[in-house]
């Protein structure tokens, strides 16, 4: 169980744990709580896409046009934040976490992602965030497409979350209207059906599953649920050191 102050083995996650899928399995919700549940820095690499595209949106270009959308990739000055309490996104200074969910940029982010340049750039950018995690002793959960299967062929864990077509428009709606972008289920399920045809579809690095990947259906689940069986995986192959000076079995607060 993860219910606050429940308790369950103690520590902090060591490595990586990938968490591949499709949109609207509720990953990024679930990848964030669960690096605040296991004491671990958190990478949304969507969030490095999207942001790319908004720079891509901004400079008037074609998403889809390789030879423009290189180089803003190369030039733009993207920071993300890793703390799964306040994750951020940054280009240069300004704080683009907003408008890098909006519509446009949603629309255009499969195309950008589709270039094999701009993967190379971000898969480069995402090895070295998580090599700085990892140096200073931190565990982090990384979530994306091709973290299992490209990025971090190593993690300690894989995991792809799937989700029945209808729950995973459901839960994209309800998370839209949430945010303030009113959106139907039909157009939550249109936008997700044609993302993920786009992105398991495309030659650089599609959607999969790593054949190593404990493959988790949330259709039936709630949050809470997920992140039991997700908690019960890291535990069953041990992947938390326990914590210092603590023989606690209570999880941390404050996620
Ligand atoms: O996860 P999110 O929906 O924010 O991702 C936005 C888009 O970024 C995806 O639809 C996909 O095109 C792209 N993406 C990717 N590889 C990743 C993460 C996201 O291609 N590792």
């Amino acid at each position: 169980m993860v219910e606050g102050g429940t308790r369950v083995a103690a520590g902090d996650l060591r490595g990586v744990v990938a968490l591949d899928g499709p949109s609207g399995t509720g990953k990024s919700t679930v990848a964030r709580r669960l690096a605040g549940l296991l004491g671990a820095r958190y990478l949304d690499t969507g969030s490095m896409y999207r942001a790319v595209t908004l720079a891509v949106l901004r400079a008037g270009a074609d998403p889809a046009d390789e030879a423009r959308v290189i180089p803003i990739a190369e030039a733009v000055d993207l920071r993300v934040g890793t703390d799964p309490a306040a994750p951020t996104v940054h280009i240069g200074d300004e704080d683009v976490a907003h408008e890098i969910r909006g519509g446009p940029v949603t629309r255009a982010v499969s195309a950008v992602s589709a270039i094999a340049r701009v993967r190379e750039l971000l898969v480069a950018d995402q090895r070295a965030i998580i090599e700085r995690e990892l140096d200073r002793g931190a565990g982090i959960v990384v979530e994306g497409r091709d973290i299992g299967t490209v990025v971090a062929p190593g993690a300690a864990l894989k995991i792809f979350l799937t989700a029945s077509s209808d729950a995973r428009a459901r839960r994209r709606a309800r998370q839209d209207t949430a945010e303030g972008r009113m959106s139907t289920v039909d157009e939550a399920r249109r936008d997700v059906d044609r993302r993920d045809r786009l992105d398991s579809s495309r030659s650089a690095s599609p959607l999969r599953a790593a054949e190593d990947a404990v493959a988790v259906d949330t259709t039936e689940l709630d949050l809470m649920g997920v992140l039991d069986r997700l908690v019960a995986i890291v535990d069953e192959r041990g992947l938390r050191g326990v914590a210092a000076g603590s023989d606690q079995n209570t999880l941390r607060a404050g996620w």
